[in-house]
């Protein structure tokens, strides 16, 4: 076991996860990194943390937890300019499945996203986010049931790749006149200070991610895969997501998966038996649908900024942030992350819902295998909020319930898991 590390301890039990020839084995009493987060990382971090410990235990199994630094908690320990270190990334590189709470991003000026930056180094190139609705909890719309969806988004290119440069400096004048002057984009930026990004779509990101998410649906059983695009736009980046997302369904496939075209020309819309049908959504379309029909969504694949923005819309139809998990994946590599950010108001007042961390851990425990944890981690939750014991977001929703601090709605958790157990 590689140990130097300078400010991280590594458990002296607990062994590691590997991942040989395409397959994850783990180990009963693997070594997990763990990332509390900034602001109310430190509230729901360790509540998540007791939840998994006890499912992990219910289930003959044990968690020795390692704990890694990144944003404020880093800057604490290695420097005021150490905002990811090093030494956070290797670990999650050599433990393989890991967790991590939300970090704070600077708006305008400051450091870049720590979370794309994490993702990237990872390569964690899908971020996965499955919304459905728990049963008592509230919800703004009329059939929160019908919702039970799950999102793949690229995580490692689009607008998010930091491609951009700031008005006012040399490097944006430079490449103005680049683009006005050897591209023949002239007449379209106004003249004054502009900023500038730019948005690479790659078919090798493209496909691996809408391949992940075909497979997904048709491992679990799921109808459908509707990629998710703004091509009417911006033609030579998201409609050519959608065009490499046709040809993953049609070249690499065989009858199990068929796209609408195909389905209406040669079946009258009728798919065949256990098909997968791949189709497609304009995004701002799709953001209404999902409110609008949200029954006849099921998986989808879409690029960075589109999926930032639908998981969270998603979210909130299934009760809010507070509830809404994820986690993001690579080839052998898992790092579990809650869809909500590090909400810095309520940060060190033990108020938040600590259930999107907690229910990112149990797609964790999915990911390694471990399904009967992760269901008495989903069944623990339900039935806390059944008996009405819920943190602060959702009980301003409901009548007749108790307020409880994270702290304690974690321990009811625990309670539940170890009487279903
Ligand atoms: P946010 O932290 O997600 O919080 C927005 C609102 O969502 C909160 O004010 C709260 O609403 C609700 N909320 C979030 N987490 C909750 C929880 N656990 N329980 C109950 N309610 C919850 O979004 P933000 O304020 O836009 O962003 C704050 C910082 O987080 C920014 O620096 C941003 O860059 C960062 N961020 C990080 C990640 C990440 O680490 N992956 C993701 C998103 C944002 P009410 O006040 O209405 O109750």
């Amino acid at each position: 076991m590689s140990s130097d590390y300078e400010q991280v301890e590594v458990p002296a039990a607990g062994s590691k996860i590997s991942y040989e020839d395409g397959s994850l084995e783990v180990p009963d009493d693997p070594i997990l990194p763990i990332i509390y987060g900034d602001g109310v990382g430190s509230d729901v971090g360790p509540a998540a943390q007791a939840v998994l410990e006890a499912a992990a235990e219910a289930t003959g199994r044990e968690i020795n937890w390692m704990r890694v630094y990144a944003g404020e908690s880093a800057r604490e320990r290695y420097g005021e300019d150490v905002h990811l270190p090093e030494e956070t990334v290797r670990a999650y590189e050599e433990f393989r499945v890991g967790i991590k709470g939300p970090l704070t991003t600077p708006v305008g000026s400051g450091f870049r996203s720590l979370n794309v930056a994490l993702r990237k180094e990872l390569d964690t190139y899908a971020n996965v986010r499955p919304t459905y609705h728990l049963e008592g909890v509230p919800s703004p719309v009329k059939a929160p049931e019908e919702m039970d969806m799950i999102t793949f988004r690229e995580n490692t290119e689009d607008v998010y790749a930091g491609i951009e440069w700031e008005a006012g400096t040399d490097e944006v004048e430079r490449v103005r006149e680049f683009v006005e002057e050897e591209m023949g984009a002239d007449d379209v930026i106004h003249d004054g200070p502009v900023g500038i990004g730019i948005k690479p779509i790659t078919e090798f990101g493209s496909k691996r991610l809408i391949r992940r998410a075909i497979d997904y649906a048709l491992e679990h059983d799921r109808d459908s895969v509707t990629l998710v695009h703004k091509g009417n736009i911006m033609k030579f980046t998201e409609a050519q997501f959608r065009d490499w997302g046709y040809e993953v369904a049609e070249e690499e496939y065989g009858e199990e998966v068929i796209t609408e075209d195909t389905l209406w020309e040669e079946r009258d819309g009728e798919p065949p038996e256990d098909a997968v049908v791949v189709n497609d959504r304009i995004a701002d379309n799709m953001l209404q649908q999902i409110l609008t029909r949200t029954d006849e969504y099921d998986v989808v694949a879409t690029m960075n900024l589109n999926g930032d923005y639908m998981s969270d819309a998603c979210g909130a139809q299934i009760g809010g942030l507070g509830i809404a998990p994820g986690g993001n994946f690579g080839d052998g590599m898992m790092l579990a992350e809650p869809v909500h950010g590090s909400a810095p108001k309520y940060e060190g007042q033990d108020k938040v819902n600590p259930t999107a961390m907690i229910l990112s851990g149990r797609m964790m425990l999915e990911y390694m295998g471990w399904y009967d944890a992760a269901d008495l981690v989903r069944d623990a939750v339900e039935e806390t909020i059944s008996e009405g014991l819920v943190t602060y977001d959702l009980e301003r929703q409901l009548e007749d319930a108790e307020k409880l601090a994270t702290s304690e709605f974690a321990e009811e958790v625990v309670n539940n898991i170890e009487k279903l157990a």
